[in-house]
């Protein structure tokens, strides 16, 4: 049976599918119906107006945004009737609005403007009250003017349906009736998140950036489309220029992972790229001082000291971290430049501290190391647990997704030691102990098991493994792992019983028939992976979607969001000691020949060093020279004090970056880079989605592309790589990367791809595992809770954990650099519980000292419910208060990942 049928619009017979509006039929046909408070992403509010239509035997007019299609309906929406009332709607908004168009930011873009002039409305018919309130410019991203908001009510539905932050509502009736903040207050006092998604959805001049204020009239903008440069989201943005002069930033609405969606960053954070103190020329140390140089001489100085290096102490003596906030065209370049120019794997990047555990998991457990579905299923998961993740802050567009869900009746569980904000969706929220995940995830294997919830056929079918690992978790009851986590042992049973879809029969009873089945999906972050067993952690979580056979479909899967925007695309490229593009090997004899003949080189067959054993081999004196690309370890890697000792005691440095970072100050040579913005090439996603980077603007003063510069490089070295576009680099990668191998920049101008995507005429691969695992068969793993590596005690008596916040980014190169984001949050702080603050006598905005045994800073301290009373929480952002002068720098042993969720800290007031 089809769901489809035929309806009459304006005389034509129109097919519809049953769930849609008339106003879906009709633009489906390509018939536009004049709306305004009407937007594809809301449920129709039906209050403007101006989507009326006349509907053969209904007496009144009808809201083509709220009218369900029906077959055989006939439809006019052109008639005398609906334009007079189009008219009439259109003229009582104006009678109340001010007409100041030719001073309006939204002139030539205004929907009301637009309709006025279609409806012939030449006057304002109406007189009486009107509303005359001044401009409210009290934040720091966009500009508030009353007095030309129409009360379409689109604003208010993206900040609660689609954002899920309810900072604007509704007030009054009649009259003073107008869109407000909780008692008027200013935003940055509400819940509002600065998305700006009300601004993108405003039809009128009600809302506008603040960038775009007096900077040109909407039909002389160019638009460029690329992608985010922030986090592993991988938004889609429209960039709107004038002059070359960037005016505003959109979330670009026909990007399928955001659809049009934004945070904070993405599409007030980008100022940045044009602050004055972005690096544009090379500079090389002379007399101890950075001095501006000629490219020429810059390339010589890296080329001929990294080579003295190479040749006097040999080519393990370099190391080079690539970057993830580079392109994937970059990351092959960087690490095709370590392998065959510098004859060394000593090459890694920022992954190590973030994802490397789920890398190595994942790649046991299942054959590949990646996030299994896309973001999209998130939308329509019955079940959602999210464990180590602060998503709002660390990936806020994903967060809108769960939030939907949830709101939509998916069960979400929070494993989370802090209070975040999806608690508040949350049917289950275990605040388990820093550093006890395995403990807690056993345990709820143990309750599936024991209820006989685990999903037979599937374990049966598809995995192996199974009766060691079953044997493992016998003893993990929850009343074993209570002591350990701090979580109840009834609260693990029931968020248990509900991710094995113990309560899928009653979902099934309510509104959704999509939820009746019983899914559930597992997403995480450095919550799980930032640990010295960061590899059993994601062990577990293989282990528990094994378990429950939530592997191989839709709205499920083990789901690690990555962090950068394309640590991902980095990790595929082999910008990693031991792999290859494509992971493939570099002690594989038949996989690392295929390199060599295609660069005609010999290349280096054993694995080289991690992050955090570079910074080591530093000290030891086995690693001399180092090029860091775009990273900042000074900031970003576990007990900074010993990198910055490292970084000042190395031979010789090459730092390539856009600003002057903590790395580069320890530079001998900075060769300035392109920001994400200033490049053409691909990202790939969290999701594996490689999207296509377009050029917004030209790199600053005498600064290149990064591509440019490592070919530039490369050839100083005496090594032509023959290459001369970003487009012919990704082409050499395809030819030698199977999972990227029926990719092009064609193709990907077409549509972003899901890899695997192994031939030209692949569709991408959304969903991972289907049929089969990578390896095969999924492997179960005995995974056994082991303690942190440091625990508190008498000197240190709290644990510190580390995390993101939502305005800024990674070590704060370019976030704290932009204006409206810097404003928004200027400066670090340790949030403590109240009772430990009462103990403590210190109060809430009073400065502390915070010592663990690696050094000590000085932050203002935030008294909250967040956190627990034995632990502390800092954002490690901000240099001045740096949380990784305080983490620890144990490893996980086998992703060589550092300890940053845990360490034992001590908490003083601040002396003076
Ligand atoms: Fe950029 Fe991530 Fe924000 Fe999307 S969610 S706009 S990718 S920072």
């Amino acid at each position: 049976m089809t769901d489809e049928f035929t309806l009459i619009i304006d005389g034509r017979e129109v097919i519809a599918r049953r769930g849609m509006t008339v106003m879906q039929a009709a633009d489906s046909a390509g018939i536009r119906i004049p709306r305004l408070c009407y937007h594809p992403q809301l449920e129709p509010f039906a209050g403007c107006r101006l989507c009326v239509v006349e509907v053969e035997g209904m007496k009144t007019l009808a809201a083509s945004c709220a009218l369900p299609a029906a077959p055989g309906i006939i439809v006019r929406t052109d008639g005398e009737r609906v334009t007079a009332a189009r008219r009439l709607a259109v003229e009582l908004l104006l009678s109340d609005h001010p007409a100041d168009c030719l001073t309006c930011e939204k002139c030539g873009r205004c929907e009301l403007q637009q309709y006025a002039y279609e409806l012939g409305v030449r006057e304002q018919p109406f007189v009486g009250e009107r509303h005359y309130d001044a401009l409210d410019d009290t934040n720091p991203c966009f500009l508030r003017e009353y007095a030309k908001c129409i009360l379409c009510g689109r604003c208010v539905s993206m900040c609660h349906d689609i954002v899920g932050a309810g900072a604007i509502d509704f007030a009054h009736r009649g009259f003073t009736c107008r869109v407000a903040s909780p008692f008027g207050r200013p935003l940055q006092e509400t819940t509002c998140v600065f998305c700006g998604q009300c601004v993108q959805a405003c039809p009128t001049g009600a809302l506008v950036e603040r960038s775009r204020a007096g900077k040109g009239r909407e039909w002389e903008f160019s638009t460029v489309r690329t992608i985010c440069g922030y986090c592993g989201v991988g938004c889609g943005l429209t960039f709107y220029l004038n002059h070359g002069e960037i005016i505003k930033v959109e979330g670009d609405e026909n990007n399928p992972v955001n659809r049009g969606r934004t945070c904070v960053k993405g599409r007030f954070g980008w100022d940045f790229l044009t602050r004055p103190d972005r690096l544009t020329s090379p500079l090389v140390r002379k007399d101890g001082e950075l001095a501006p140089a000629t490219w020429d001489e810059a390339l010589q100085v890296v080329v001929s000291n990294l080579s003295r290096i190479g040749s006097e102490h040999g080519p393990d003596s370099l190391a080079f971290l690539a970057s993830a906030k580079c392109t994937n065209e970059e990351n092959y370049l960087m690490q095709r430049l370590t392998r065959q120019v510098f004859a060394t794997n000593n090459i890694d990047h920022c992954a190590r501290l973030c994802h490397a555990s789920t890398v190595a998991g994942l790649a046991l457990a299942f054959g590949s190391g990646a996030m299994t579905n896309p973001i999209a299923d998130l939308r329509r998961a019955p079940c959602i647990l999210v464990i180590g993740s602060n998503t709002s802050e660390g990936h806020p567009v994903i967060a809108y997704e769960i939030k939907q869900a949830a709101r939509d009746g998916a069960t979400l569980i929070v494993a989370d030691p802090r209070r975040i904000d999806l608690c508040d969706y949350a049917a289950h929220w275990l605040r388990q102990r820093p550093g006890s995940d395995v403990a807690l995830v056993n345990a709820l294997m143990n309750v599936i098991l024991s209820e006989g919830l685990a999903d037979e056929a599937f374990i049966a079918a598809r995995t192996e493994g199974f009766d060691d690992f079953r044997s493992s978790v016998t003893e993990c009851t929850p009343e074993w792992a209570e002591p350990i986590t701090g979580v109840p042992a009834e609260d693990i049973r029931s968020a248990a019983r509900a991710f094995a879809g113990a309560d899928a029969t009653l979902r099934s009873s309510e509104a959704t028939p999509l939820r009746s089945t019983r899914r559930a999906a597992i997403v995480y972050a450095m919550g799980i992976t930032q640990s010295s067993h960061g590899t059993d952690n994601v062990l577990a979580l293989a282990n528990l979607a094994m378990l429950t056979g939530n592997l191989g479909k839709p709205n499920a899967g083990v789901n690690p969001l990555r962090g950068q925007n394309n640590v991902q695309g980095a990790c595929d490229m082999g910008a990693l000691p031991n792999v290859l593009p494509g992971y493939q090997r570099v002690d594989d004899d038949a996989l690392r020949r295929k390199f060599e003949q295609a660069w005609g080189n010999e290349l280096p067959s054993q694995p080289g060093l991690t992050v955090v054993e570079m910074m080591n081999a530093v000290e030891s004196g086995q690693i001399r020279g180092m090029y860091i690309m775009g990273e900042n370890p000074a900031l970003s890697d576990p007990d900074i004090c010993h990198v910055r000792k490292a970084l000042e005691e190395i031979e010789f440095l090459v730092v390539q970056d856009i600003f002057l970072s903590e790395t580069a100050a320890y530079a001998d040579v900075v060769l300035p880079g392109a920001a994400f913005a200033e490049k053409g090439g691909t990202f790939t996603n969290t999701e594996r989605r490689v999207q296509l980077v377009r050029r917004v603007l030209s790199p600053p003063g005498e600064a290149r592309e990064d591509w440019r510069i490592l070919l530039d490089m490369a050839r100083t070295a005496g090594q032509d790589f023959g290459l001369d576009s970003e487009s012919a680099v990704f082409d050499e990668m395809a030819a030698l990367t199977p999972s990227y191998a029926g990719m092009s920049p064609a193709r990907l101008d077409q549509a972003p791809l899901h890899w695997p995507c192994p031939s030209p005429d692949h569709a991408g691969t959304p969903i991972l595992h289907t049929e089969r695992f990578t390896r095969g068969k999924g492997l179960f793993h005995v995974v056994s809770y082991r303690p942190p590596a440091e625990e508190p005690d008498a000197e240190y008596p709290l644990i510190l954990t580390t995390g993101r916040i939502l305005y800024h980014f990674h070590t704060g190169t370019v976030s704290r650099r932009s204006a409206s984001l810097d404003s928004l949050a200027p400066e670090g702080y340790v949030e403590i519980n109240p009772a430990t603050a009462a103990a403590l006598a210190v109060a809430d905005g009073e400065r502390v000292r915070v010592s663990s045994r690696r050094g000590q800073i000085e932050i203002r301290c935030r008294v909250t419910e967040r956190v627990g009373r034995e632990v502390v929480f800092i954002p490690f952002h901000f240099a001045e208060s740096a949380a990784n002068v305080l983490t620890n720098a144990a490893l996980d042993p086998q992703a060589k990942i550092p300890e940053f969720k845990v360490c034992a800290v001590r908490v003083e007031k601040a002396q003076g």
